[in-house]
């Protein structure tokens, strides 16, 4: 304790606990503080003085004497900073700003080209230049950014592994260190699937569960699976590839190079293109037929608009997704017992026209004594849960990490707009 650079690191997280105190019990005196802490109401009152100076922490009032003087109450200024959070597909990317009690706003979709980092990446630093620099913006102070990336990462080096759904382009490329060194801002990515299941847990319809999994069902299919409140990561951090599940050995090529995996069969680009295969063969009166001869495209709107009329088409393809979905979820909840799955990503919006198919493939398939206890539904995070997951990703490496910078040096953090941290100075 005596090393100076240990009483720092001391300091730092008595500061860090006494922020997290006054933001999950607020409104807090210093009193009550010394008494949950056992710190020395000098040293609390000298962290103090540290957080209002960086905005963080704000006196609100006097609260009821016991005797002597009222004390000063204390709260936790959630809009001294805040995160951006990000969800990237190929052809779309979702952003959302979140202040530092993870409320987020102004959730939009972008459509950016991810097929390459060459090509995308700058794009999408525009994007979050364009974003910070919005009027209604240009006075917050943007502390960090959460990436919720669809692939296997290197979360140590912040490389992208593979990522099957994008293209080859991106195989060990270093978009951590691309976007910080572009943006000036610490950069925190997992991949969407986890981060999806962390919001689904935060702040979703999990909030009352500790084993859940967390299936996104989009240009993929993948999962992030809470075991006891952590993330499944796997040796090597690649768990939750489910919808590489082979479920027919001649089935489609899928991304990954196999064939008849669960994805290359019920992801949304595989249905639009088994439709547009099949449009010829359907019946002249099915609305789905309607579609193409309007548009000579067809999109999954279209797909869930169409599926609304009994006999159609689209009806029986979703059925065929519930069946496929059901097998893999059977197999699932056999092999690790969650006591919830939710189904959220592009996808969900035509959860209705298969989760009762799932429901009953399930019941037939898995052990009753293991599935009747397993609650299947559609996320209420709805197709922005993988943003809103990266925002909350980001937010808990600032506020509760002992490795964050969050609270190292106060000087920094005074400085605040115009001031960038490098890029060791997060996790
Ligand atoms: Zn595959």
């Amino acid at each position: 304790m005596s090393n100076p650079g240990n009483s720092k690191y001391v300091k730092k997280l008595n500061r860090m606990r006494i922020l997290n105190m006054i933001k999950d019990y607020e409104p807090i005196s210093r009193q009550q503080l010394s008494e949950q802490t056992g710190l020395t109401p000098s040293a609390i009152t000298g962290i103090i003085r540290e957080l209002i100076e960086m905005n963080f922490v704000k006196e609100v009032g006097l609260g009821e004497s016991h005797g002597g003087r009222k004390p000063v109450k204390l709260k936790f200024n959630c809009k001294a900073g805040y995160v951006i959070g990000l969800e990237i597909t190929q052809h779309e990317t979702v952003f959302a700003i979140a202040d530092l009690k993870n409320q987020p706003k102004d959730i939009q979709s972008v459509a950016i080209n991810m097929a390459t980092p060459q090509e995308g990446i700058p794009l999408l630093i525009a994007e979050i230049k364009k974003l910070i620099e919005q009027q209604e913006h240009s006075k917050k102070f943007f502390m960090a950014i959460g990436i919720a990336f669809p692939g296997l990462l290197h979360l140590h080096n912040g490389l992208v592994k593979r990522a099957v759904n994008l293209g080859p382009a991106w195989n060990e490329y270093p978009i951590k260190e691309a976007l910080e060194s572009a943006l000036g801002l610490p950069v925190v990515i997992e991949n969407n699937a986890k981060a999806a299941a962390l919001a689904e847990k935060w702040f979703g319809c999990g909030t009352a569960y500790s084993n859940l999994a967390y299936i996104n069902m989009g240009e993929g299919i993948s999962t992030g699976i809470l075991i006891n409140d952590s993330i499944l990561a796997g040796s090597h951090g690649y768990a939750g590839q489910i919808g590489h599940m082979v479920l027919d050995s001649n089935g489609p090529l899928c991304n990954c190079g196999h064939r008849g995996c669960l994805e290359a069969i019920c992801a949304c680009p595989a249905l639009i293109r088994k439709v547009k295969t099949e449009i010829s063969f359907i019946d002249k009166e099915d609305p789905l037929v309607k579609i193409w001869e309007d548009k000579q495209d067809i999109r999954l709107a279209d797909i869930v608009l169409a599926a609304k009329v009994p006999g159609s088409y689209a009806e029986s393809l979703f059925r065929q997704v519930g069946k496929n979905m059901g097998l893999v979820l059977a197999n699932l909840i056999n092999l690790y017992n969650p006591e919830a799955i939710f189904i959220g990503g592009k996808m969900a919006v035509a959860g209705d026209l298969f989760i009762d198919v799932i429901r009953d493939i399930v019941s037939t398939h898995a052990f009753p004594e293991i599935a009747n206890f397993t609650v299947i539904s559609i996320s209420a995070l709805g197709a922005n849960t993988g943003a809103i997951g990266a925002c909350a990703l980001v937010l808990k490496q600032l506020l509760q990490s002992s490795e964050s910078a969050i609270l190292d040096d106060p000087e920094r953090i005074l400085r605040k707009k115009g001031f960038f941290w490098s890029r060791s100075q997060i996790i």
